[in-house]
């Protein structure tokens, strides 16, 4: 299968009322133009600021970019004139840093909170409690420059299913506590971004609104 059929052969598997995020990370800029014009995919994943903001540059259909991956306050910058989405926002520094970067320009970016949810070290995210924590502070209410759309979570890279089903569930039911406690009156709180190449059928059998699929579409990196 070639570039365009594996696309589709993933697409229609997914409901369409599911986001895709085409996740093309090290992949080049003439393949995110083929599945724009070829198929209609608008949404394009990116982890690192750099590379985001060089296929931004060089792209001239009307993509949108999703930032992914662990966000350095000193990228915010470069990459805020072009993203879409910040799907990883990580820690309470990071979102200031955002809110005061995004103020200066004028701008109001949307964000997803992103949740640790994985039994591994290397995974960035809150946790349920610091989260909560910080909310209550108050500071949040004060970041009038951020939008928050939702959360975002990765599981375990494990081949073990009840494990990561477990984890999605688990992220769900973060989503479901968030929404009751603190974003109640807030419909624009409504995304769920979980679910990769190998995980996606699951985490859509456990609630996700976005999957974030890379190697499914582009192959192997
Ligand atoms: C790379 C990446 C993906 C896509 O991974 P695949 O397994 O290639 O689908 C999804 N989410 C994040 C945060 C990533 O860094």
């Amino acid at each position: 299968m070639n570039l365009t059929e594996r696309y589709l052969e993933i697409r229609k598997s997914i409901q369409s009322d599911i986001q895709i995020v085409a996740v093309s990370k090290y992949k080049p800029a003439e393949n995110i133009e083929r599945l724009f014009k070829d198929c209609g995919q608008v949404i394009f994943g990116e982890n690192k600021a750099q590379e985001m903001v060089d296929k931004a540059l060089k792209i001239k259909v009307p993509v949108e970019w999703h930032f992914i991956g662990h966000l350095q306050s000193n990228k915010i910058r470069m990459i805020l004139p072009h993203v879409s989405l910040i799907q990883s926002i990580d820690s309470a520094k990071l979102l200031e840093a955002v809110n005061k970067e995004a103020k200066r320009i004028n701008k109001t970016i949307p964000c997803l909170i992103q949740f640790y949810i994985a039994q591994e070290e290397s995974k960035f995210g809150f946790t349920y409690d610091e989260f909560s924590s910080y909310f209550k502070s108050g500071k949040l209410k004060e970041l009038k420059n951020i939008e928050i759309r939702g959360i975002m979570g990765m599981a375990t890279y494990t081949d073990n299913q009840s494990q990561i089903r477990a984890e999605f569930r688990n992220l769900k039911g973060i989503f479901n506590s968030l929404k009751i406690n603190y974003f109640n009156a807030d419909a624009s709180f409504s995304e769920i971004s979980m679910g990769m190449s190998d995980d996606y059928k699951i985490a859509i059998e456990e609630g996700s609104t976005m999957v974030r699929i890379g190697s499914g579409i582009f192959g192997s990196r």
